[in-house]
């Protein structure tokens, strides 16, 4: 069974939807650097003011910030059984690190999900999550930034046998179901 996971996929895809599923029932901690960031940009911290610019403009937070908020998440007790990773690794910068700092605990990755939903379909499903970066032109940036930086990650994770890919439209639970297949296969 995988325990130590990855989701992977474009803004809007379900990642945190499927994500909470998993942690819910299969017992294991969802981290998503998303709600990290917006967590610190409500407390105001100093990594909030840095990471706010350029989360409003759908650009990425520099890779030192988030791998900083990972490396410190993943060193927290609940980690130790899994965890499920949601909005990380978005760059190739952060696959590395994140490969590194599993070295370094002793436990690597058990799969990476691949959520597949075609671009019409996630445009429409943000413009009616109405996220305060969910506006048309953010969403667009967001897109492209998926293709550019975190698309390439299919390959890498490919590479290494890791990647499933389940389509990601339809019914939830189906989808839902479709995932625990993939991680238990
Ligand atoms: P999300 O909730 O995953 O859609 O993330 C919302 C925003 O937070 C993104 O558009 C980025 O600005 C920022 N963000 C979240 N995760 C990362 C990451 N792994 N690397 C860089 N920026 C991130």
């Amino acid at each position: 069974m995988s325990k130590r996971i990855v989701l992977l996929g474009a803004p809007g895809s379900g990642k945190g939807t499927q994500g909470q599923m998993l942690m819910e029932r299969r017992g294991i901690p969802q981290i998503s650097t998303g709600d990290l960031l917006r967590a610190a940009v409500a407390a105001g911290s100093d990594l909030g003011l840095k990471a706010k610019a350029a989360m409003d403009a759908g650009e990425l937070v520099a890779d030192e910030v988030v791998i900083g908020m990972i490396r410190e998440r993943l060193n927290e007790a609940d980690t130790a059984n899994g965890y499920i990773l949601d909005g990380f690794p978005r760059t190739r910068a952060q696959a590395e690190a994140l490969d590194g700092l599993l070295v370094d605990l002793g436990k690597p990755l058990d799969r990476v999900v691949h959520l597949d939903v075609d671009e019409e379909e996630i445009v429409k499903r943000l413009l009616e999550r109405g996220r305060s970066d969910d506006t048309e032109d953010t969403i667009r940036n967001r897109m492209k930034v998926f293709r550019d930086q975190t698309h390439p990650l299919l390959e890498y994770y490919s590479e290494r046998g890791l990647l499933v890919t389940v389509k990601g439209s339809g019914d939830l639970e189906a989808i839902y179901g479709s995932i625990v297949a993939a991680l238990d296969a």
